[in-house]
């Protein structure tokens, strides 16, 4: 099977199976576990961030931050595609009693101008929920993996800021976003309040996310954390394995880039009627249907019984993510599996 679901299905390698049996651990609800602070100082440092918290997950991670950025009651601005409103069980709500004000996405993963402008008013009127938080996803999972730049990421943090609304950053693949500019991770978050990253995506390692911002406000969702059920105890297991997805596992991301536009270029070869594919800009290949007709639907059935394992984004959009595990070889093999199904649907 060539697995395309996702790049969270990547094993962790052997130097990181091999760097966990050696971690020095400790309790690290007690601020104990050497691997973890020293994880901690190291990825803030790098995003140029006083202060870390290592979490289990991306959703957790998020969560914490809008629980340490907001006030029961408040809204969490948000893309109608992100990962936050989409894919994480409206945890803000159900747990953290926020109320999110979704707006649409522009094709380029970022918030449409007028929409935001109108969601970022919070006249002090009974009727109104206040703006509480504004969230960007970079890179932009459900959009396609697209970009955000910095300049992009600093207007938006300016409009917020001057309503007096903090930004935080789902920079769950900011690595990948790293890659495809050229540019530092951390002049993509330099402007918001808070990010956070995962190691698990195709980063390869087996479990954790960082969330990142302030000191004041670390103390504040290190709480959250707890509160929901994520402090762990001799984590520098975990922290001993995200210590080499970010220090050895970041330049590979351009190989994945790289497939990613064969696998795009192979598909749109099939020329079939009624799909497009999506010219990606990092790790995610979109495969569009012009007509909701269930045909997306047949494609994914069809893909898998010819061995290649993609996701069913919705009606109209199935998703194909290049990672470690998939080499050149795959790439073409899935290439043409795409083009025997999509020119026989
Ligand atoms: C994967 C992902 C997350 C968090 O995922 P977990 O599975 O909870 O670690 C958050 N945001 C985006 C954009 C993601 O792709």
């Amino acid at each position: 099977m060539i697995d395309l679901r996702s790049d969270t299905v990547t094993l962790p390698t052997s130097a990181m199976r091999e760097a966990i049996s050696r971690a020095e651990l400790g309790d690290d609800v007690y601020g104990e576990d050497p691997t973890v602070e020293d994880l901690e100082q190291h990825v803030a440092r790098l995003l140029g961030k006083e202060a870390g918290l290592l979490v289990p997950s991306g959703t957790m991670g998020n969560l914490c931050a809008m629980l340490a950025h907001c006030a029961r009651g408040s809204r969490v601005i948000v893309g109608n595609e992100s990962h936050i409103f989409c894919s994480e069980a409206g945890g803000a709500s159900v747990l953290g009693g926020l109320v999110l004000h979704s707006i649409r996405n522009t094709a380029d993963g970022g918030l449409d101008a007028g929409e935001l402008a109108d969601a970022l008013e919070s006249p002090d009127d009974a009727h109104v929920a206040p703006a509480g938080l504004v969230a960007l996803e970079n890179t932009h999972n459900r959009c396609g993996g697209t970009v955000l730049d910095a300049a992009y990421v600093g207007r938006v943090a300016r409009e917020a800021h001057a309503r007096g609304v903090p930004l935080h950053i789902d920079g769950a693949r900011l690595f990948n976003a790293q890659v495809a500019l050229g540019v530092s991770a951390r002049s993509l978050v330099e402007d918001a309040d808070s990010v956070q990253i995962c190691f698990s995506k195709g980063l390869s390692a087996p479990v954790g996310s960082m969330l990142l911002g302030t000191k004041a406000f670390i103390h504040q969702a290190r709480r959250a954390r707890k509160m929901l059920g994520g402090g762990m105890r001799q984590a520098g297991i975990l922290a001993a394995a995200c210590r080499l997805a970010i220090d050895e596992m970041v330049a590979r991301l351009a190989d994945d880039h790289a497939r990613a536009r064969r696998l795009a270029e192979g598909i749109a070869a099939a020329g079939a009627p009624g799909f497009h594919v999506i010219p990606p800009a990092t790790n995610i290949v979109l495969v569009r249907a012009e007509r909701a007709d269930g045909s997306i639907a047949r494609v994914v059935s069809r893909l898998r019984d010819e061995g290649v394992h993609v996701n069913r984004v919705n009606d109209v959009r199935l998703r194909a993510v290049l990672h470690r595990g998939i080499g050149d070889e795959d790439v073409e093999r899935a290439a043409s599996a795409f083009q025997r199904v999509l020119r026989g649907s």
